[in-house]
Protein backbone atom coordinates (compact mmCIF):
# COMPACT_ATOMS: atom_id res chain seq x y z
CA UNK A 1 0.00 0.00 0.00
CA UNK A 2 1.28 3.62 -1.28
CA UNK A 3 0.45 5.46 2.20
CA UNK A 4 0.63 9.99 1.36
CA UNK A 5 3.41 11.14 3.55
CA UNK A 6 4.77 14.94 4.07
CA UNK A 7 8.28 15.29 3.75
CA UNK A 8 10.84 18.20 4.44
CA UNK A 9 13.82 19.13 2.55
CA UNK A 10 17.04 18.72 4.49
CA UNK A 11 19.10 20.41 1.94
CA UNK A 12 17.29 23.45 1.78
CA UNK A 13 19.60 26.63 1.54
CA UNK A 14 19.75 29.63 2.38
CA UNK A 15 19.93 31.53 -1.37
CA UNK A 16 23.29 33.44 -0.32
CA UNK A 17 24.59 29.81 0.26
CA UNK A 18 23.54 28.10 -2.87
CA UNK A 19 23.62 30.69 -5.61
CA UNK A 20 26.61 30.55 -6.74
CA UNK A 21 26.59 26.81 -7.80
CA UNK A 22 23.33 26.99 -9.41
CA UNK A 23 24.60 28.08 -13.00
CA UNK A 24 21.22 30.08 -13.84
CA UNK A 25 20.42 33.10 -12.47
CA UNK A 26 18.39 36.10 -12.84
CA UNK A 27 20.07 37.24 -15.70
CA UNK A 28 18.36 34.41 -17.64
CA UNK A 29 15.42 34.65 -16.09
CA UNK A 30 15.18 38.14 -17.25
CA UNK A 31 16.69 37.37 -20.55
CA UNK A 32 13.36 34.97 -21.21
CA UNK A 33 11.43 37.28 -19.98
CA UNK A 34 12.91 39.73 -22.89
CA UNK A 35 12.72 37.20 -25.08
CA UNK A 36 8.52 36.61 -23.98
CA UNK A 37 8.23 40.42 -25.00
CA UNK A 38 10.02 40.22 -28.20
CA UNK A 39 7.41 37.12 -29.45
CA UNK A 40 4.31 39.04 -27.75
CA UNK A 41 3.40 41.05 -31.03
CA UNK A 42 3.50 37.90 -32.90
CA UNK A 43 2.22 35.56 -29.72
CA UNK A 44 -1.34 38.46 -30.32
CA UNK A 45 -1.22 38.43 -34.23
CA UNK A 46 -1.14 34.34 -34.02
CA UNK A 47 -3.61 33.67 -30.77
CA UNK A 48 -6.69 35.37 -31.12
CA UNK A 49 -7.29 35.10 -27.43
CA UNK A 50 -3.79 36.90 -26.57
CA UNK A 51 -5.33 40.22 -28.05
CA UNK A 52 -6.25 41.64 -24.54
CA UNK A 53 -2.72 41.00 -22.93
CA UNK A 54 -0.70 41.99 -25.80
CA UNK A 55 0.48 38.44 -26.31
CA UNK A 56 1.47 37.52 -22.88
CA UNK A 57 0.65 34.19 -22.13
CA UNK A 58 -0.87 34.74 -18.29
CA UNK A 59 -3.00 33.34 -15.69
CA UNK A 60 -5.10 35.44 -12.67
CA UNK A 61 -4.40 35.28 -9.08
CA UNK A 62 -7.52 34.39 -7.63
CA UNK A 63 -9.20 34.76 -4.47
CA UNK A 64 -10.58 31.40 -3.28
CA UNK A 65 -13.01 32.70 0.27
CA UNK A 66 -15.34 29.67 0.68
CA UNK A 67 -12.63 27.28 -0.18
CA UNK A 68 -10.55 28.45 2.23
CA UNK A 69 -13.63 28.22 4.82
CA UNK A 70 -14.78 25.08 3.89
CA UNK A 71 -11.27 23.25 3.78
CA UNK A 72 -9.11 24.96 6.15
CA UNK A 73 -11.57 25.93 9.42
CA UNK A 74 -10.25 24.04 11.98
CA UNK A 75 -7.59 22.60 9.89
CA UNK A 76 -4.65 24.49 12.89
CA UNK A 77 -3.37 26.62 10.04
CA UNK A 78 -4.78 30.27 10.21
CA UNK A 79 -4.83 31.80 6.86
CA UNK A 80 -5.36 34.99 7.37
CA UNK A 81 -2.90 36.42 4.86
CA UNK A 82 -4.32 34.73 2.52
CA UNK A 83 -5.07 31.74 0.33
CA UNK A 84 -5.15 32.03 -3.22
CA UNK A 85 -5.15 30.37 -6.79
CA UNK A 86 -2.89 30.65 -9.08
CA UNK A 87 -5.00 29.90 -12.18
CA UNK A 88 -2.63 28.13 -14.66
CA UNK A 89 -5.00 25.83 -15.25
CA UNK A 90 -6.85 28.50 -17.55
CA UNK A 91 -3.80 29.64 -19.27
CA UNK A 92 -4.53 30.88 -22.78
CA UNK A 93 -2.98 29.12 -25.66
CA UNK A 94 -2.30 25.49 -24.51
CA UNK A 95 -4.97 25.37 -21.25
CA UNK A 96 -2.11 24.02 -18.81
CA UNK A 97 0.96 25.14 -17.40
CA UNK A 98 2.37 23.62 -20.26
CA UNK A 99 1.69 27.27 -22.27
CA UNK A 100 4.41 28.53 -20.01
CA UNK A 101 7.58 25.94 -20.54
CA UNK A 102 6.63 24.11 -24.00
CA UNK A 103 5.71 27.96 -25.96
CA UNK A 104 8.42 29.11 -24.68
CA UNK A 105 10.87 26.40 -25.99
CA UNK A 106 9.69 26.49 -29.17
CA UNK A 107 9.73 30.36 -29.37
CA UNK A 108 13.85 29.84 -28.44
CA UNK A 109 14.53 27.09 -31.47
CA UNK A 110 12.30 29.86 -33.53
CA UNK A 111 14.67 32.71 -32.86
CA UNK A 112 17.47 30.65 -33.33
CA UNK A 113 16.31 29.53 -36.59
CA UNK A 114 14.71 32.79 -37.94
CA UNK A 115 18.17 34.63 -36.98
CA UNK A 116 20.25 32.17 -38.96
CA UNK A 117 17.86 31.93 -42.27
CA UNK A 118 17.95 36.11 -41.95
CA UNK A 119 14.20 36.15 -41.48
CA UNK A 120 14.90 38.39 -38.67
CA UNK A 121 17.94 40.43 -38.37
CA UNK A 122 18.07 41.05 -34.33
CA UNK A 123 16.27 41.50 -31.07
CA UNK A 124 15.18 44.57 -32.22
CA UNK A 125 13.87 43.51 -34.94
CA UNK A 126 9.82 43.06 -36.26
CA UNK A 127 8.73 39.71 -34.82
CA UNK A 128 5.86 39.60 -36.45
CA UNK A 129 6.81 38.74 -39.56
CA UNK A 130 7.45 34.95 -38.72
CA UNK A 131 3.80 35.21 -39.03
CA UNK A 132 4.15 35.27 -43.05
CA UNK A 133 4.91 32.32 -45.05
CA UNK A 134 7.79 32.85 -45.76
CA UNK A 135 8.62 31.94 -42.51
CA UNK A 136 6.26 29.15 -42.34
CA UNK A 137 8.34 27.54 -45.18
CA UNK A 138 11.45 27.79 -43.12
CA UNK A 139 10.02 26.83 -40.12
CA UNK A 140 8.16 23.79 -42.14
CA UNK A 141 12.02 22.09 -43.06
CA UNK A 142 12.39 21.83 -39.07
CA UNK A 143 10.59 18.50 -37.05
CA UNK A 144 10.32 19.45 -33.39
CA UNK A 145 10.03 16.25 -31.32
CA UNK A 146 9.03 15.43 -27.90
CA UNK A 147 8.01 13.09 -25.46
CA UNK A 148 5.06 13.68 -23.26
CA UNK A 149 2.23 12.34 -20.78
CA UNK A 150 -0.20 15.12 -23.22
CA UNK A 151 -0.13 18.39 -22.10
CA UNK A 152 3.34 19.21 -23.11
CA UNK A 153 3.07 17.64 -26.50
CA UNK A 154 -0.05 19.57 -26.66
CA UNK A 155 1.42 22.79 -25.85
CA UNK A 156 4.50 21.89 -28.17
CA UNK A 157 1.90 21.17 -30.79
CA UNK A 158 -0.06 24.14 -30.75
CA UNK A 159 3.06 27.11 -30.81
CA UNK A 160 5.14 24.50 -33.34
CA UNK A 161 2.31 24.27 -35.84
CA UNK A 162 1.08 27.74 -35.41
CA UNK A 163 4.43 28.94 -36.90
CA UNK A 164 4.61 26.22 -39.25
CA UNK A 165 7.09 23.51 -37.83
CA UNK A 166 6.12 19.78 -38.08
CA UNK A 167 6.15 18.24 -35.14
CA UNK A 168 5.99 14.99 -33.72
CA UNK A 169 4.84 13.72 -30.14
CA UNK A 170 5.85 10.76 -28.17
CA UNK A 171 3.02 9.69 -25.80
CA UNK A 172 3.46 8.09 -22.57
CA UNK A 173 0.65 5.31 -22.20
CA UNK A 174 -1.39 7.81 -19.83
CA UNK A 175 -1.88 10.55 -22.46
CA UNK A 176 -5.70 10.83 -23.29
CA UNK A 177 -6.74 10.03 -26.28
CA UNK A 178 -8.78 13.74 -26.56
CA UNK A 179 -5.33 15.14 -26.60
CA UNK A 180 -3.93 12.88 -29.38
CA UNK A 181 -6.93 13.67 -31.73
CA UNK A 182 -6.42 17.25 -31.03
CA UNK A 183 -3.19 17.33 -32.25
CA UNK A 184 -3.33 15.31 -35.41
CA UNK A 185 -6.38 17.80 -36.13
CA UNK A 186 -3.53 20.71 -35.72
CA UNK A 187 -1.49 18.52 -38.16
CA UNK A 188 1.10 17.12 -35.58
CA UNK A 189 2.12 12.95 -36.06
CA UNK A 190 1.45 11.20 -33.03
CA UNK A 191 3.04 7.98 -31.79
CA UNK A 192 1.99 6.11 -29.11
CA UNK A 193 3.55 4.11 -26.89
CA UNK A 194 3.05 1.32 -24.57
CA UNK A 195 5.15 2.22 -22.17
CA UNK A 196 6.23 4.86 -19.90
CA UNK A 197 7.08 8.67 -19.87
CA UNK A 198 10.66 8.52 -19.73
CA UNK A 199 10.64 5.74 -22.63
CA UNK A 200 8.43 8.10 -24.62
CA UNK A 201 11.42 10.90 -24.40
CA UNK A 202 14.33 8.02 -24.63
CA UNK A 203 12.35 7.46 -28.58
CA UNK A 204 12.21 11.11 -29.44
CA UNK A 205 15.74 11.91 -28.19
CA UNK A 206 17.25 8.99 -30.53
CA UNK A 207 15.01 10.21 -33.13
CA UNK A 208 16.13 13.59 -33.28
CA UNK A 209 19.90 12.60 -32.56
CA UNK A 210 22.28 13.04 -35.73
CA UNK A 211 19.13 14.86 -37.72
CA UNK A 212 19.90 19.00 -37.56
CA UNK A 213 16.42 19.11 -39.08
CA UNK A 214 15.06 17.37 -36.16
CA UNK A 215 15.07 19.11 -32.59
CA UNK A 216 14.24 17.66 -29.43
CA UNK A 217 12.67 19.27 -26.69
CA UNK A 218 13.73 17.43 -23.61
CA UNK A 219 11.89 17.82 -20.78
CA UNK A 220 14.25 15.52 -18.74
CA UNK A 221 16.78 17.83 -19.14
CA UNK A 222 15.46 21.18 -21.10
CA UNK A 223 17.09 24.85 -19.64
CA UNK A 224 14.99 26.59 -21.89
CA UNK A 225 11.23 24.39 -20.48
CA UNK A 226 13.13 25.20 -16.71
CA UNK A 227 13.34 29.29 -17.94
CA UNK A 228 10.12 29.87 -19.21
CA UNK A 229 8.39 28.55 -16.38
CA UNK A 230 10.55 30.67 -14.01
CA UNK A 231 9.65 33.72 -15.66
CA UNK A 232 6.29 33.07 -13.61
CA UNK A 233 7.62 34.08 -10.69
CA UNK A 234 8.34 38.24 -12.10
CA UNK A 235 4.86 38.07 -12.99
CA UNK A 236 3.57 36.37 -9.58
CA UNK A 237 5.78 39.23 -7.70
CA UNK A 238 3.92 41.97 -10.29
CA UNK A 239 0.40 40.62 -9.20
CA UNK A 240 1.08 40.35 -5.47
CA UNK A 241 2.35 44.32 -5.45
CA UNK A 242 -0.63 45.09 -7.13
CA UNK A 243 -2.37 43.78 -4.20
CA UNK A 244 0.10 45.04 -1.76
CA UNK A 245 0.93 41.85 -0.92
CA UNK A 246 4.40 41.59 0.97
CA UNK A 247 6.94 38.85 0.94
CA UNK A 248 9.59 39.28 3.54
CA UNK A 249 10.93 37.66 7.26
CA UNK A 250 7.60 39.05 8.53
CA UNK A 251 4.99 37.88 5.70
CA UNK A 252 6.61 34.57 4.16
CA UNK A 253 4.86 32.82 1.38
CA UNK A 254 3.85 29.76 0.50
CA UNK A 255 3.71 27.96 -2.97
CA UNK A 256 2.33 24.37 -3.47
CA UNK A 257 3.36 23.33 -7.09
CA UNK A 258 2.06 20.11 -9.42
CA UNK A 259 5.02 17.99 -10.30
CA UNK A 260 5.60 15.63 -12.35
CA UNK A 261 8.94 15.20 -14.18
CA UNK A 262 9.71 18.73 -12.26
CA UNK A 263 10.29 21.25 -14.97
CA UNK A 264 6.91 23.08 -14.18
CA UNK A 265 7.38 23.25 -10.58
CA UNK A 266 11.72 23.43 -10.44
CA UNK A 267 11.68 26.62 -13.00
CA UNK A 268 8.63 28.27 -10.93
CA UNK A 269 10.54 27.39 -7.69
CA UNK A 270 13.57 28.48 -8.79
CA UNK A 271 12.18 31.44 -10.30
CA UNK A 272 10.55 32.06 -6.82
CA UNK A 273 13.78 31.70 -5.01
CA UNK A 274 15.46 34.32 -7.24
CA UNK A 275 12.84 36.66 -6.52
CA UNK A 276 11.54 36.19 -3.01
CA UNK A 277 14.45 35.34 -1.52
CA UNK A 278 14.09 32.85 1.64
CA UNK A 279 10.88 34.23 2.35
CA UNK A 280 9.21 31.50 -0.56
CA UNK A 281 8.97 28.09 0.82
CA UNK A 282 7.81 25.72 -1.85
CA UNK A 283 6.37 22.45 -1.91
CA UNK A 284 5.85 19.61 -4.61
CA UNK A 285 2.26 17.45 -4.60
CA UNK A 286 2.75 14.19 -6.48
CA UNK A 287 0.47 11.28 -6.37
CA UNK A 288 1.50 8.72 -4.17
CA UNK A 289 2.39 6.13 -6.79
CA UNK A 290 4.46 8.22 -9.09
CA UNK A 291 6.83 10.45 -6.60
CA UNK A 292 9.97 10.62 -8.40
CA UNK A 293 11.07 14.21 -7.26
CA UNK A 294 10.56 13.36 -3.92
CA UNK A 295 12.33 10.31 -3.87
CA UNK A 296 14.89 11.67 -5.99
CA UNK A 297 15.42 14.04 -3.52
CA UNK A 298 15.11 12.47 -0.23
CA UNK A 299 17.47 9.33 -1.28
CA UNK A 300 19.89 11.89 -3.03
CA UNK A 301 19.75 9.64 -6.51
CA UNK A 302 17.66 12.04 -8.16
CA UNK A 303 17.17 10.63 -11.40
CA UNK A 304 18.94 7.67 -10.96
CA UNK A 305 16.09 5.98 -9.33
CA UNK A 306 12.65 5.53 -10.39
CA UNK A 307 9.44 4.69 -8.41
CA UNK A 308 9.14 1.02 -9.21
CA UNK A 309 12.82 0.52 -7.73
CA UNK A 310 10.45 0.94 -4.69
CA UNK A 311 7.75 -1.14 -5.60
CA UNK A 312 5.07 1.51 -6.84
CA UNK A 313 3.72 1.33 -10.19
CA UNK A 314 3.95 5.45 -11.60
CA UNK A 315 0.20 4.91 -12.48
CA UNK A 316 -2.20 7.59 -11.45
CA UNK A 317 -5.11 9.22 -13.13
CA UNK A 318 -3.36 12.20 -12.70
CA UNK A 319 -1.58 12.04 -16.12
CA UNK A 320 -0.02 15.28 -16.27
CA UNK A 321 2.16 13.91 -13.03
CA UNK A 322 2.52 10.27 -14.15
CA UNK A 323 6.52 10.18 -14.15
CA UNK A 324 8.83 7.63 -12.65
CA UNK A 325 11.90 9.32 -12.84
CA UNK A 326 12.34 13.38 -12.42
CA UNK A 327 14.51 15.72 -14.64
CA UNK A 328 18.09 15.32 -14.15
CA UNK A 329 17.96 19.26 -14.17
CA UNK A 330 15.40 20.07 -12.36
CA UNK A 331 16.37 17.34 -9.38
CA UNK A 332 19.79 19.01 -9.26
CA UNK A 333 18.40 22.55 -9.10
CA UNK A 334 15.76 21.64 -6.49
CA UNK A 335 18.35 19.79 -3.92
CA UNK A 336 19.16 23.26 -2.10
CA UNK A 337 15.70 25.20 -3.17
CA UNK A 338 13.19 23.17 -2.26
CA UNK A 339 11.31 23.00 1.44
CA UNK A 340 9.73 19.93 0.85
CA UNK A 341 6.89 17.43 -1.04
CA UNK A 342 3.97 15.67 -0.12
CA UNK A 343 1.82 13.00 -1.67
CA UNK A 344 -1.72 12.49 -2.67
CA UNK A 345 -3.83 9.61 -3.75
CA UNK A 346 -6.16 9.95 -6.71
CA UNK A 347 -8.87 9.70 -4.43
CA UNK A 348 -7.97 12.75 -2.84
CA UNK A 349 -6.88 14.42 -5.83
CA UNK A 350 -10.87 14.01 -6.76
CA UNK A 351 -12.49 15.15 -3.41
CA UNK A 352 -10.09 18.58 -3.99
CA UNK A 353 -11.51 19.18 -7.25
CA UNK A 354 -14.78 18.43 -6.26
CA UNK A 355 -14.57 20.68 -3.60
CA UNK A 356 -12.65 23.61 -5.37
CA UNK A 357 -15.75 23.07 -7.57
CA UNK A 358 -18.51 23.50 -4.86
CA UNK A 359 -16.97 26.13 -3.54
CA UNK A 360 -15.47 28.27 -6.09
CA UNK A 361 -16.82 26.73 -9.64
CA UNK A 362 -13.12 26.72 -11.00
CA UNK A 363 -12.87 23.44 -12.76
CA UNK A 364 -9.19 21.18 -12.78
CA UNK A 365 -7.94 18.37 -13.46
CA UNK A 366 -6.90 16.19 -11.11
CA UNK A 367 -3.27 16.87 -11.31
CA UNK A 368 -4.00 20.48 -10.78
CA UNK A 369 -6.16 19.06 -7.40
CA UNK A 370 -2.72 17.23 -5.75
CA UNK A 371 -1.84 21.03 -4.57
CA UNK A 372 -4.86 21.58 -3.00
CA UNK A 373 -4.15 20.02 0.54
CA UNK A 374 -1.18 21.19 0.95
CA UNK A 375 -1.47 23.89 3.63
CA UNK A 376 -3.55 21.89 5.63
CA UNK A 377 -1.46 19.18 5.81
CA UNK A 378 1.64 21.50 6.37
CA UNK A 379 -0.33 22.99 9.63
CA UNK A 380 -1.76 19.25 10.34
CA UNK A 381 0.90 16.79 9.81
CA UNK A 382 3.63 15.99 12.44
CA UNK A 383 6.39 16.32 9.74
CA UNK A 384 4.79 20.13 8.42
CA UNK A 385 4.40 21.54 12.35
CA UNK A 386 8.01 20.34 13.09
CA UNK A 387 9.03 22.38 10.57
CA UNK A 388 6.97 25.17 11.12
CA UNK A 389 8.51 25.33 14.29
CA UNK A 390 11.73 24.78 13.62
CA UNK A 391 12.21 28.06 11.29
CA UNK A 392 9.81 30.46 13.61
CA UNK A 393 7.33 30.76 10.39
CA UNK A 394 4.70 29.59 12.85
CA UNK A 395 5.05 32.61 14.75
CA UNK A 396 4.22 34.46 11.48
CA UNK A 397 1.36 32.19 10.07
CA UNK A 398 -1.30 35.14 10.50
CA UNK A 399 0.95 36.95 7.95
CA UNK A 400 1.61 33.90 5.55
CA UNK A 401 0.17 33.78 1.72
CA UNK A 402 -0.38 30.30 0.29
CA UNK A 403 -1.08 30.04 -3.15
CA UNK A 404 -2.42 26.95 -4.55
CA UNK A 405 -0.81 26.45 -8.07
CA UNK A 406 -3.18 24.62 -10.65
CA UNK A 407 -1.82 23.62 -13.69
CA UNK A 408 -4.26 22.08 -16.29
CA UNK A 409 -8.30 22.09 -16.49
CA UNK A 410 -9.26 24.83 -19.39
CA UNK A 411 -9.30 22.58 -21.93
CA UNK A 412 -11.26 19.36 -20.76
CA UNK A 413 -14.72 18.89 -21.95
CA UNK A 414 -17.35 19.76 -19.44
CA UNK A 415 -18.63 15.71 -19.59
CA UNK A 416 -15.23 15.07 -18.60
CA UNK A 417 -15.25 17.04 -15.53
CA UNK A 418 -18.41 15.71 -14.76
CA UNK A 419 -16.82 12.10 -14.53
CA UNK A 420 -13.84 13.55 -11.87
CA UNK A 421 -16.39 15.22 -9.98
CA UNK A 422 -18.40 12.32 -10.03
CA UNK A 423 -15.21 10.26 -8.52
CA UNK A 424 -15.01 13.00 -5.85
CA UNK A 425 -18.41 12.05 -5.09
CA UNK A 426 -17.40 8.48 -4.43
CA UNK A 427 -14.61 9.25 -2.52
CA UNK A 428 -16.82 11.12 -0.36
CA UNK A 429 -18.87 8.83 0.30
CA UNK A 430 -16.80 5.91 0.94
CA UNK A 431 -14.95 8.15 3.62
CA UNK A 432 -18.82 9.42 4.67
CA UNK A 433 -17.79 13.30 4.45
CA UNK A 434 -21.03 15.49 4.57
CA UNK A 435 -21.24 17.44 1.15
C1 LIG B 1 3.14 18.75 -16.84
C2 LIG B 1 2.13 19.05 -15.85
C3 LIG B 1 2.46 19.25 -14.51
C4 LIG B 1 3.84 19.09 -13.94
O1 LIG B 1 4.89 19.66 -14.68
P1 LIG B 1 6.28 18.88 -14.76
O2 LIG B 1 7.16 19.80 -15.52
O3 LIG B 1 6.03 17.61 -15.49
O4 LIG B 1 6.73 18.64 -13.37
C5 LIG B 1 1.44 19.54 -13.65
N1 LIG B 1 0.17 19.63 -14.07
C6 LIG B 1 -0.19 19.45 -15.34
C7 LIG B 1 -1.62 19.57 -15.71
C8 LIG B 1 0.78 19.15 -16.28
O5 LIG B 1 0.43 18.98 -17.55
Amino acid sequence: MAEPIFWINPGRRKLVDCRQGLGLGMEEINDAADRLARFAPLLAALFPELALTGGLIESELLDVPVFLRRVFEGSGGRFAGGLFVKADHALPVAGSIKARGGVYAVLCLAEEIALSAGLISGPNDVYAKLALPAAAEIFGGFTLTTGSTGNLGLSIGVMGRALGFRVVVHMSTEAKAWKKRRLRALGATVIEHDGDYSLACATARQEAAGDPQTRFIDDENSRELFLGYAVAALRLNDQLAARKISVDAEHPLFLYLPCGVGGAPGGLTFGARLVFGDHVHCFFAEPTQAPCMLLGLATGKREAISVRDIGLTGRTEADGLAVSRPSRLAAAYMAPLVDGGFTVADEDMFLGLLQLREAEGLEVEPSSAAVLSGPRRLFTEPEGREYLERTGLLAVADRATHILWTSGGALISSDRHKAFRERGREAREARSLRP
